[in-house]
């Protein structure tokens, strides 16, 4: 006879996707097992991700219900405005934008800006508040039986029964492809730098989608006099502005972001991300 399973759900990984979902399941009623593969203490820490993240008005309200929101007290930066152009380095943008503007639909903004990592503090704060859910990191899940029930061995070779898996494991999951799940997608060939851009005027919770010969240049607010670029290039281009020295690399950050917000200076590590694009050609599977 098939044992009771440990919990209803198993999670395997514990990240922007993984924890909220918990959550959901765990505020339903459900119990759930997260795996991540990841020590929280190194997923939260400032050099691990330097990207802000767009939490669109609906996965605010999400965050609300979920009780993440009570976490992030003094670092959801509301979005106003945003504001879309085009131009070409060294030029300026063309006097034709969009402006969507917040108060067309209501007093609420768009949506917020948060440093991913506050966001990964927030949820894990709010997991540990909720007794449904139990965390088990750092661990990873090295197998996955689907039968009666799930059967996950971790790397330590303990055993974690479910009744339904989901796979959280980010864009190369590795339970997604064990259980045969393929993709469809391509490599734009562009990569994303990314880093803080400290500035001398108020931005006014205006994102700025800048869009260049290379690629979109996203200037997104932060809290402070702060804001987020996500500077997309020609990876080998990327490659080239990424090995500049400090001065060199901010006089190639001014000549794109302007003087809008006064003197503006990167501040802190710069990031990198490829961006590709990928779907997975199913999404569930017996038990998955
Ligand atoms: C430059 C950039 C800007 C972006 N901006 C936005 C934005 O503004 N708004 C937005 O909504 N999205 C944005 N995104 C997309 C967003 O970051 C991703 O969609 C999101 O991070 C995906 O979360 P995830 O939980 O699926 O994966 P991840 O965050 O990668 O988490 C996967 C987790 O699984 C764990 N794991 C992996 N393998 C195992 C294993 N075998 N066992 C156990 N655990 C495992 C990992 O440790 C990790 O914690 C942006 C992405 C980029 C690159």
């Amino acid at each position: 006879m098939t044992q009771r399973p440990d919990s209803d759900i198993l999670i395997v990984g514990g990240g922007l996707a993984g924890l909220p979902l918990a959550l959901a399941c765990a505020q339903g009623g459900l119990t759930v097992t997260v795996v991540d593969v990841l020590d929280p203490a190194t997923a939260t820490d400032a050099k691990f991700d330097g990207r802000v993240s767009a939490i669109a008005f609906a996965s605010c309200r999400m965050f609300d219900r979920l009780g993440v929101t009570k976490h992030l007290q003094g670092q959801m930066q509301p979005i106003n405005d945003i504001m879309v152009s085009d131009g070409r380095v060294r030029e300026g943008a063309s006097p034709f934008f969009l402006h969507f503007d917040h108060k067309e639909i209501g007093d609420e903004p768009l949506g917020h800006l948060i440093e991913n990592r506050h966001t990964r503090i927030a949820l894990q704060k709010a997991v540990a508040d909720e007794p449904r859910i139990r965390l088990i990191a750092p661990e990873s899940v090295a197998h996955i039986d689907y039968g009666s029930q799930v059967t996950a061995t971790l790397g330590n070779g303990d055993k974690v029964t479910a009744r339904l898996c989901f796979a959280a494991d980010g864009r190369g999951s590795r339970t997604r492809q064990a259980a045969g799940i393929k993709t469809v997608g391509w490599d734009y060939g562009q990569t994303g730098i990314v880093c803080t851009v400290e500035h001398e005027l108020p931005h006014e919770g205006v994102a700025q989608e800048y869009f260049l010969p290379g690629g979109p240049f996203a200037i997104l607010p932060m809290v402070g006099n702060r804001s987020s670029l996500v500077w997309t290039e020609k990876t080998a281009d990327a490659k080239a502005i990424l090995a500049l020295d400090d001065d060199a690399f901010a006089e190639e950050m001014r000549v794109r972001f302007g003087d809008y917000l006064g003197e503006c200076a990167p501040t802190g590590p710069r990031w990198s991300y490829p961006l590709t694009l990928q779907l997975a050609r199913d999404y569930v599977r017996p038990r998955l």
